[in-house]
């Protein structure tokens, strides 16, 4: 018995669908969800534990939003609106993180007075302060401010060797995270800084982080055990060095950032990329149809990241009259890539789980977001209050307020004397922090499985080429069913 439709049966029509144009008809469940597994691929040779990718966005991916994402067992991919310097910077701090250890701690000087503490709190929410004798890490560890040294204190304009402690507990360089938290639980003291043979300080633990006992199981990590991370470049020459740089830092994956991926300018620099680190994987785009995805392969990329316009901030389709339902999008350029086993990323359009889930149900092996992951309080930016509403920017790559600080990289016009934005810069409501949201989304990635009837996404993919996995297109009222209807008011709180 065959109930509903078959993808190809779906596609088969002239019309583009979007994510909420279909629905997957539910399968028999015989098994706990915790038995489902979100294990996937990112590229040929990169796995992952859960389907997640951050977007190489300034609002969205830098290095707090990349460590969390990587540690919780997904993988950010840094923006390049930066300076090389700037954008190496970001992922050198994600390849030096080790879990447990704050390995880039801010320093003071002992010139440095409180309020310069009360800066860095108001910032960065903490105000346990090594004191380095210049107030950088290349200069001996003299001292440590913490928040009882100075919360009492009226006037702000004292400096800190005026009050700072001096009788360090500290462990010494290659210390287990283990021995230091021991170290750090006998002291009762709040830090325990981490230095080396000439008590320069490596790295610091916090009493905070002890207590929260953080134990990620699903982190994404290489071979050398350090976390993964990807970053972003456009197809520009000049980006051939900016790549260098980044592969000297251990870059695990670089994804080549076009809005429209299928040009000479992307198959060259796959070629170069393959030619020069064969051993870093590609992945090129972005596209929407198969011819476009056969080219890139030929040209030896390792991933294709699919989508032309649906992202929440952009205004492609609207501007250039070109892109795709990223409904179709996703099934058609994944079916012709699973033929040649290279995986895809689904990028845009998601803001729901259920988008998630149709995204990989339509062959993706990975979704890639913006929206869902901007606001959070790893995602770069201040937070900021509307109308009484917590707030973080979040804005397109090509809006005119992104261009000016030289995001149309991706879009073929830097050199053009007129830009013609295709995105919009605006603001997304607090969504709290990812160590919380992604395990949210995970978990609702696999009671969805578990409703579809199907364990993990190899099944999830092999169910939907042999034409068990069931959908139905969705009438507009049966859309309008399907969202919360005919009640007063309603709150939907995530976690
Ligand atoms: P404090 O007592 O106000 O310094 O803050 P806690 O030690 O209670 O918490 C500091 C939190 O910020 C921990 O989760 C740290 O991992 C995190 N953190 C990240 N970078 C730094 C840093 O450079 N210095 C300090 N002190 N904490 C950091
Ligand atoms: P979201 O997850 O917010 O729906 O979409 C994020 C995706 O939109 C990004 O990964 C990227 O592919 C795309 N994008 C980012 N900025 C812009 C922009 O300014 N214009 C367009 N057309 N797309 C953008």
């Amino acid at each position: 018995m065959m109930d509903g439709f078959s993808a190809k049966d779906l596609f088969s029509n002239a019309m583009g669908l979007t994510y909420d144009d279909f629905i997957f008809l539910p399968g028999y469940i015989d098994f706990p969800f915790d038995e489902v597994s979100t294990k996937t691929y990112l590229t040929s040779n990169i796995e992952l534990n859960i389907p997640f990718v951050s977007s190489p966005m300034d609002t969205v991916t830098g290095r707090s939003s990349a460590i969390a994402m990587a540690l919780l067992g997904g993988i950010g991919i840094m923006h390049y609106n930066n300076s090389i310097e700037e954008q190496v910077e970001m992922v050198r701090q994600v390849k030096r993180y080790e879990n447990g250890f704050i390995t880039d701690p801010v320093v003071l000087s002992p010139n440095h007075v409180i309020s310069d503490v009360d800066k860095i709190k108001a910032k960065e929410g903490f105000s346990g302060i090594p004191i380095t004798q210049d107030g950088t890490l290349d200069t001996p560890l003299v001292g440590i401010i913490t928040n009882r040294d100075i919360d009492l204190i009226e006037d702000r304009s004292i400096p800190l060797k005026n009050i700072m402690s001096v009788d360090i507990i500290s462990a010494r360089e290659g210390v287990s995270l283990d021995e230091a938290n021991a170290i750090l639980k006998k002291s009762k003291r709040g830090k325990l800084p981490i230095v080396n043979s000439d008590n320069l300080l490596v790295s610091l633990i916090s009493r905070r982080d002890l207590i929260k006992n953080k134990n990620f199981p699903y982190a994404a990590k290489g071979k050398d055990k350090r976390l993964l991370v990807g970053a972003s470049i456009s197809t520009q020459e000049e980006d051939k060095q900016r790549l260098d740089a980044l592969v000297r830092e251990g870059l695990n994956v670089v994804v080549i950032d076009s809005s429209q991926g299928n040009s000479s300018f992307q198959i060259d620099m796959i070629r170069y990329i393959k030619k020069t680190h064969p051993s870093l994987d590609v992945i090129a785009g972005n596209i929407v149809t198969e011819e476009q995805a056969k080219n890139l392969i030929e040209a030896g990329a390792d991933g294709l990241r699919i989508g032309m316009g649906p992202g929440s901030i952009c205004t492609t389709q609207n501007t250039m009259a070109c892109g795709r339902g990223q409904g179709t999008a996703v099934y058609k350029v994944s079916k012709y890539a699973a033929e040649r086993n290279i995986p895809t990323i689904a990028d845009g359009g998601v803001s729901s789980i259920g988008h998630m889930v149709k995204a990989l149900g339509l062959g993706a092996s990975s979704v890639m977001m913006g929206s869902m992951l901007a606001g959070t309080e790893e995602s770069p930016g201040e937070y900021f209050y509307k109308d009484g509403v917590k707030l973080k920017a979040y804005r397109g790559m090509a809006s005119a307020e992104a261009m000016k600080d030289g995001g149309d990289k991706r879009y073929l016009n830097e050199t053009a004397k007129i830009k013609v934005t295709q995105g919009v810069s605006g603001a997304v409501a607090d969504r709290g922090s990812l160590y919380k949201l992604i395990p949210y989304y995970a978990q609702g990635l696999k009671q969805a499985l578990q409703d579809i009837g199907l364990k993990n996404l190899k099944s999830l993919h092999q169910a939907l080429y042999n034409e068990h996995l069931r959908m139905e297109r969705r009438t507009l009222s049966s859309q309008k069913e399907g969202h919360v209807h005919d009640i007063y008011d309603y709150q939907n709180l995530t976690i």
